[in-house]
Parts: C-alpha cells; structure tokens; sequence
C-alpha cells in the first residue's frame, strides 16, 4: 500500500511518502529526520491526536470553556469523546488545567480547562 502523509511534529510539515503492508514500512521518502518515520510509524499502527472542545459553565462569566486533553488519544475516541463533552457541564469558577471529567470511556482519558471562567454571582456582589 503507497500513502502520503504530512508529519505534524514540527512546524516543518515534510510530506512523506511511503509503501507498507501491515504495519511493516518498505519505502519511505521525504522524511528529513528520524522522527518522520515514527510519526508515519505511530500513524499506521495507532494514530494518536490531542482533543479539543468546549464544555457548558453553570453561573459563569461565559457560558463555556475551552477543553483539552492533556495528553494526545487514539483517534478512534475523538468522535466519542466529542459527544460525552457536549453532555458535561461545570459549575463556575474554573481554572485553568482544572479537571473538568476524568477517565472517559474508561480509558483514562482526562479533559483540562484551559481557560479560566469566574463565578457571575460573585463578580455581580463584587
Ligand atoms: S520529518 Fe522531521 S523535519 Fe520533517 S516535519 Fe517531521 S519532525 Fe519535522
């Protein structure tokens, strides 16, 4: 099998054209480190990629927070793991790298707050 793929692991972006069978890689070209063969490596075994979303706030500033999660997940959960993050709601105040749900699909997968969200209530009586 002949595929291509643009590296993600620095700003670089190579595009590496490779022959596999299995996970078995026959050819590679145009990767300009080592690391482009792992990249392709990890992406043909098992692709791994950082989520991103946004989760509802109760009684906050703003009505949502932006969400991460702290390491990157395999792939196949990110549409899963969408879904349960639009059913997640956080009471107010949130800080940034609270976590916000813990082992999703129990699979150890965590979601961060990476903004910070303040209590209305307490901002109005201020
Ligand atoms: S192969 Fe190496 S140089 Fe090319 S994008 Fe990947 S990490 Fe960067």
């Amino acid at each position: 099998m002949e595929r291509e793929f643009i590296c993600i692991i620095c700003p670089n972006g190579c595009r590496i054209k490779v022959e596999y069978e299995g996970t078995n890689i026959k050819k590679i070209k145009g990767d300009e480190c080592p690391k482009g063969k792992d990249y392709v490596k990890n992406e043909i075994t098992n692709p791994l990629r950082v989520f991103t979303g946004s989760v509802l706030v109760e009684n906050g500033d703003f009505s949502l927070v932006s969400v991460k999660t702290p390491v990157p997940i395999p792939k196949k959960h990110l549409k899963k793991i969408g879904e349960i993050t639009r059913q997640i709601k956080v009471e107010a105040p949130v800080i940034i790298g609270q976590v916000v749900a813990s082992n999703l699909l129990n699979e150890n997968i965590d979601l961060i707050a990476t903004r910070k969200i303040e209590n209305r209530k307490f901002l109005s009586s201020q």
